[in-house]
């Protein structure tokens, strides 16, 4: 190997000391010498191959930037063929281009894949060779159906191309057409690759999109409990198993008690802190079947799967009293505030012909709390 050579690779000869250095694949410089094994002979090995494999890895990135060739799958084989010395044809054609000119393009690097491949026709080949030609275009077209319907024209145009170059008996032109057909299809996968590319990232970020709004939807910003459009799914959803299992399924009320008057004495934004607050203690109750939401305003709505009204009553009536023990702060102020207290109305589901009149029926239940005093938790009675 001529020393000149090794300068001309783009990287001061580092990749020639790669392919034919430390690989020696044509005998031209002699391998290094392998180092005495270390006592941990299997780690050493180990460590040996993958430092191998960084460096290999290193080459390859530093070839494929000092070249400014694209980030793709084409060219990351063509460098990996190239440094590893893994086709003959392909390191040939690439160590040309690097004497003639001292650098790729990605230009060239697609007109050394195609000759490449028009090398390994054969006439045997050719027949192949359209075949896995057409499978590709059909393969594509999948793709491109989703993108562009650029694919299934183009795949005409091949077919059209191949068919007169079947036909056509001098071999150079022949050479010289595959190439450029050949050429023309690798530059299409690249764009149909990167059309892929882009839809999948598109994709994803709609997908993200998605879930973000669907979920901001669903969510009261200022509680951060589901909200009234998420419960009604969930009572839907709620109903409809317990109905399959064959459970008690019952839905509670629950409204601050004169909390317009907390706004009003303490502000609105320590109104909403107690809204807050309610909610997060609310919220402690619930589990895989039983769902708090903020129904909206000072109201929360609760559902309680496998439990009676009864039951669910008591639950509900705990929350109560345990809120209305608390000694909340006007943090602006430091004041000690009045007591909070909410009241509650409790319905079976299963007790009228729809969910919804179940949730009309706590609420008045509800209502009816508040008539006779508040900081209470009723139940609806089914004649109401
Ligand atoms: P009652 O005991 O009868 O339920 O009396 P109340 O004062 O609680 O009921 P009313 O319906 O008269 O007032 C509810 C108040 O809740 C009025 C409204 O300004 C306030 N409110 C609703 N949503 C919010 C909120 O997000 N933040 C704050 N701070 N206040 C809210
Ligand atoms: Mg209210
Ligand atoms: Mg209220």
């Amino acid at each position: 190997m001529p020393a000149v050579q090794a300068n001309e690779d783009g990287l001061g000869g580092k990749l020639a000391k790669w392919s034919f250095g430390l690989l020696g694949r044509d005998g031209a410089v002699a391998p290094e010498p392998l180092p005495a094994p270390p006592r941990d002979q299997g780690n050493g090995r180990l460590r040996r191959e993958v430092d191998r494999r960084r460096a290999l890895y290193d080459d390859i990135g530093q070839f494929l930037f000092s070249h400014d060739l694209d980030l793709t799958p084409l060219n990351f084989g063509l460098a990996h063929d190239y440094i590893t010395g893994n086709d003959l044809q392909i390191e040939k054609a690439v160590r040309a281009i690097l004497q003639d000119r001292g650098t790729l393009t990605n230009g060239l690097a697609e007109n050394i894949i195609a000759q490449q491949r028009v090398d390994e026709i054969t006439a045997d080949g050719l027949a192949e060779m359209l075949d896995q030609v057409e499978a590709n275009v059909e393969a594509l077209s999948v793709i491109a159906d989703q993108s562009t319907s650029s694919a299934k024209d183009y795949g005409a145009a091949l077919q059209r191309e191949a068919s007169e170059l079947a036909s056509d008996a001098s071999g150079g032109d022949v050479i010289a057409k595959l190439v450029a057909v050949t050429r023309t299809m690798i530059e299409h996968t690249r764009e149909v690759e990167s059309k892929l590319r882009d839809g999948q990232k598109q994709t994803r970020l709609l997908q993200k999109n998605l879930e973000t709004a669907r979920k901001a939807a669903e969510q009261d910003h200022l509680t951060g409990l589901p909200n009234r459009r998420a419960f009604e799914t969930v009572l839907r959803e709620e109903t409809q198993v317990a109905r399959e299992q064959n459970e008690t399924l019952s839905v509670a009320f629950c409204d601050i008690d004169h909390f317009k008057t907390i706004n009003d004495t303490h502000g609105h934004d320590a109104g909403d802190r107690v809204l807050k607050f309610v909610a997060g203690l609310l919220a402690r109750v619930s589990d895989d079947r039983c769902h708090v939401a903020r129904h909206g305003g000072e109201e929360f709505v609760m559902l309680f799967r496998g439990k009676t009204v009864a039951e669910a009553c008591v639950v509900v009536d705990e929350a109560r009293q345990d809120m209305s023990e608390r000694n909340l702060v006007d943090r602006k102020t430091g004041e000690r505030m009045e007591q909070v207290t909410f009241s509650g109305g409790v319905a079976d589901v299963f007790g009228y012909p729809e969910p919804r009149d179940a949730l009309k029926a706590a609420d008045r239940a509800l209502y009816l709390a508040k008539e006779h005093g508040r900081n209470r938790v009723y139940i609806a009675r089914e004649s109401d």
